[in-house]
Parts: C-alpha cells; structure tokens; sequence
C-alpha cells in the first residue's frame, strides 16, 4: 500500500506509517499515513521559517490565484474528497461533501480578501505627520487541528493563514489524515512555494508538542480539547507566541412554552445527534419549560425512532458510527454515569450491529436531568443528549448559562421578546434563534467565550485579527 507522506520544505517524505480505518467498516483501511518525528517537525518548521520573507511580500494576485485554484479543485472534487471523509471520520456522506463544500467555500473567500487588503491612513495630533495603520503577517504560523471536522477546521485555518502572507506547520489529528493530506497536496500543484505549507502528519506528543516547545512559531491556532489547549496556552507565554484556541462545548438549546414544537424537534433533534453528536457546536442540554415538556420529549422520542444509524457512505443513513473506540467508550462510560446519577434513560443507549463491524451506538436522549449532573456538565462528544425540565423563560437561561462553557446556544421560541433577550443575554460567541446549534455561515466570526475559546474569532473578515499583526508607521512630512 502506498504511504501518503508528509510534506516538508516541498518534499514529500516519511517511511514510517499508521493506518487510517473506517469507523463505520473497522476491516477497511482507508490508507497509510506517515506519523512524523520530532525531527521531522523541526525541518517543517525551518522550511517554514526559510520560506516566510519571500511569502510575506508576494503579491496579493498570487495569493488570490493560489487560494482560488484550492477552493475550485476541491468542489470540483467534492464528491470523491466527501466520501474520503465520510470514511475516515464516519460522518454521513451528505454531511461530509457539504462540509467539503464549506471548505472550498473557505479557500474562495479569502482568494477574495487577499484582493480587499487595505490599511488607514490618518492624520497625527501633530503638525506635519502622516501616520499610516498597516496589518502584516504574524510569521511562522502552527495549525493544530481536531478529527471531527476534517476539511472545514483546516481549510478555515490554512485559507487566512496564506491570505495574509503568513507560513505554516500543519499538524492534523492522527484520526483523519486523509482530508489534509488532500488538501496540502492540492496546494501543493496549485504552485504554492516550496516550504510556505508543511504538513507533519503523526502522535501529538511528539509532533504537536514538538512544535510547542518551538521559539520559531509566532502564532498557534489550535482547535481541540480543553486539555491540550491549556498545554498550548501555557507553552506559548513562554515563547510569547500569539494563540488562538478553540475547544470544547456543552451547548444549550431551550425549548419554550410558547414554542413551533416541530421547529423545536427539529432544531434539537440535530442539534444534539446530526454528525453523531460530534460537534464542539453539538447541543448536549436541552432546558424545556413545564408547559411543554412532556410534548417535546414525546415529539423527540419519536423522531428518533425514525433516524437510521448505519454505514456513512450507505444511502438512508442519517447518523454515521462514533468515530473511534476510545470515543466510543467515552460515550458509554457517560451514559452509564447518567443512569447512577439518576437521569431517566427516555431512548437508545445501546449499542447496534450492522452489516459492517463499526462504532454504532444508538441516539441517547436522557430525561429528568439536572444541570448538576456530570452528564450536563462535561462535555461528551458523542449522540447522547439530556432533557432538564425548568419553570420559565428566567430559570431556562440561567440554566443555559450555568456551565464552564460558552461556544453556541439556541431558544426555539415565537416570543420576539424572549428571542431578544436571549440574544443579548446568552453568555456564548454564537446564538442560534428557531435554528439548530451546530450550522454557521462561513463569511462570518466564529468562537466562544468562557471556557471554549481563547483569543479572537475564526472565519470571515476577523480572521485577520489573529493572522497578522499591526504596524502604525510615523512619516515626516
Ligand atoms: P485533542 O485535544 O485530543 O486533539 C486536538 C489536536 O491536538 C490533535 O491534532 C492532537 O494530535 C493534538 N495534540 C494532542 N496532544 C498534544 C500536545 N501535547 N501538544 C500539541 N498538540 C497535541 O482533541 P480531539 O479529540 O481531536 O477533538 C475533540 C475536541 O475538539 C472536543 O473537545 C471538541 O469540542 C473540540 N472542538 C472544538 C471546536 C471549536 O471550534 N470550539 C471545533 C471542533 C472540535
């Protein structure tokens, strides 16, 4: 089988080589992928040094060209780039091209924002100076990403990084190589220069932390969970090295009295289980007032009998395996928990076999919870979410604010007034009003407060924020 190697200083290189299996087929291997060393890291990171004054003032047509061309290739590959990630990560197979399609929509947004670069020019306090307000790149740039979105988190890392001027070390999860892979190689041909993207595929013990131990990184954004973020933010006051982190969640979505039960249903129904409930956005608390409790748990509950757990690549499937045993066993382990903790079991919990041997396990939804318990709490990560019944509108978002988290959070009401306040008072970067928690746009800021983020926003124009750095300049007249 072929080794698909990691790229360094434009080499492809590495012999030694982990497989990547299909969670939903565990007898398929999807392919070989080089796992890198520290050694390896450090080349990259040189290559990435090396490479950043050249890279730093190219033009701005060049980066445009060079970031169109990605974002095209990968819709005009959607298809096959889509079933590439639905068998690595298991996600639905239309999920997986959409998230493909997000991510071409990523690199073709900022191909567009490298042409909108611009400055200010504004007068001083005194008399005879200009001054002009300039954003240049950060430097080397370490791009550490999670396994449950493949394409999309490092497409919206990559695509500002290389808009605005900056080099990478690409380190992806040692889960789902495969989409990464892709991409650097699809750059790769598009003419980026050598040693301006490196990609270090391997263990984050040794090439993640490799590259946080590095005094050549300017900047990290890292998206994962909360532990390794602490480890990276931690390692970076060291070396004074700017960070970004996006980790976990525990999201609420409350349910009113005055709700569309159907628009409620389905909001949460995907909210807490689309994507196997593997999203950072996932909805895993849902707060119904009394009033209409007893019809939103009936309505859930039977809209999960209608949901297919299957294969990901099999048509019908609405909900692909857990991504992995360990995961797995995260899952069950908490669901357990909820049982003691005197959570009432209201649907699934078991796990399921298929025609393949893969990671199945059934949509959970727990009823009777209280925001106390661990299960709402800590974050899961998988298809288990728990219903927690409130009095009113006032106990509902005090309940969705009581959590270490802060990254998304929904009301499904009709109230404009409750919509309102919600909106304004829902302590999370993103509020979701009659919508699911998990779906964002991708021209748009991206992040959350409290304990699932640190540093400025994702995505859209304030991508810049974080990709470069400014520079006021003082000229005599
Ligand atoms: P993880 O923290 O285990 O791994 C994330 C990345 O960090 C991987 O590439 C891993 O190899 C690397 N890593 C591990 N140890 C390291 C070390 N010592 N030094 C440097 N890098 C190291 O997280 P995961 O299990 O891959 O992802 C799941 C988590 O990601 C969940 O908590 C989820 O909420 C979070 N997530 C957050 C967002 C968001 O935007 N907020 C989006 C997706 C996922």
């Amino acid at each position: 089988m072929t080794i698909y190697q990691n790229l360094i200083a434009g080499e492809w290189t590495g012999a030694e080589a982990v497989e990547n299996i299909n969670p939903s087929d565990t007898k398929e291997v999807v392919g070989l992928y080089a796992s890198g060393s520290a050694a390896d890291t450090r080349n990259a990171i040189a290559a990435a040094k090396a490479a950043f004054p050249a890279w730093s003032r190219s033009g701005i047509w060049e980066r445009h060209v060079i970031l169109k061309k990605a974002g095209d290739e990968i819709m005009a590959r959607k298809d096959e780039l889509g079933a590439l990630l639905a068998r690595e990560e298991g996600k639905t197979l239309p999920e997986a091209i959409g998230e493909t399609i997000r991510a071409s929509q990523i690199f073709e947004f900022f191909a567009g924002e490298a042409l909108r670069l611009a400055g200010e020019v504004v007068p001083s306090v005194r008399p005879n100076i200009g001054v002009e307000i300039t954003r240049e790149p950060l430097g080397v740039i370490g791009i550490i990403t999670p396994w449950n979105f493949p394409i999309a988190i490092p497409a919206w890392k990559i695509a500002p990084a290389l808009c605005y001027g900056n080099t990478i070390v690409f380190k992806p999860a040692e889960l789902v190589p495969g989409c990464s892979w892709a991409i650097v190689d699809i750059f790769n041909r598009a003419g980026l220069p050598k040693g301006v993207l490196n990609l270090v595929m391997g263990k984050g013990s040794i090439v993640g932390q490799t590259m946080l131990d590095s005094p050549d990184l300017a900047g990290i954004t890292f998206t994962g969970s909360v532990g390794t973020g602490k480890r990276v933010a931690v390692s970076s006051i060291e070396h004074n090295r700017k960070i970004q982190l996006e980790m976990g969640g525990k999201n609420p979505m409350v349910v009113l009295d005055d709700a569309d039960l159907s628009v409620a249903v389905e909001a949460a129904a995907n909210s807490a289980f689309f994507s196997t409930g593997q999203r950072c956005t996932a909805s895993s608390r849902l707060i119904v007032t009394e009033g209409i409790h007893d019809r939103f748990v009936a309505a859930m509950t039977e809209k999960l009998k209608t949901l297919n757990v299957d294969h990901a690549l099999k048509t019908g499937t609405h909900i692909g395996p857990v991504v992995d045993e360990r995961q797995l066993k995260t899952d069950t382990d908490y669901i357990e928990i909820g049982k003691k903790e005197g959570a009432k079991l209201a649907f699934g919990g078991e796990l399921i076999s298929r025609d393949t041997p893969g990671f199945y396990l059934q949509p959970t939804l727990f009823t009777e919870a209280t925001n106390q318990m661990r299960i709402s709490r800590e974050e899961i990560f998988g298809p288990v979410a728990s219903v927690i019944r409130v009095k009113d509108y006032e106990e509902a978002l005090a309940v969705a604010n009581d959590t270490p988290f802060g990254l998304s959070s929904g009301i499904a009401t009709t109230s404009l007034k409750h919509a309102t306040h919600f909106k304004r008072n829902a302590e999370a970067g993103m509020v979701m009003v009659n919508l699911p928690t998990a779906g964002v746009d991708f021209h748009v800021p991206f992040g959350g407060r409290k304990g699932s983020s640190y540093g400025s926003r994702e995505q859209g124009k304030y991508a810049a924020e974080f990709f470069t750095t400014v520079k006021t300049a003082y000229t005599l007249a």
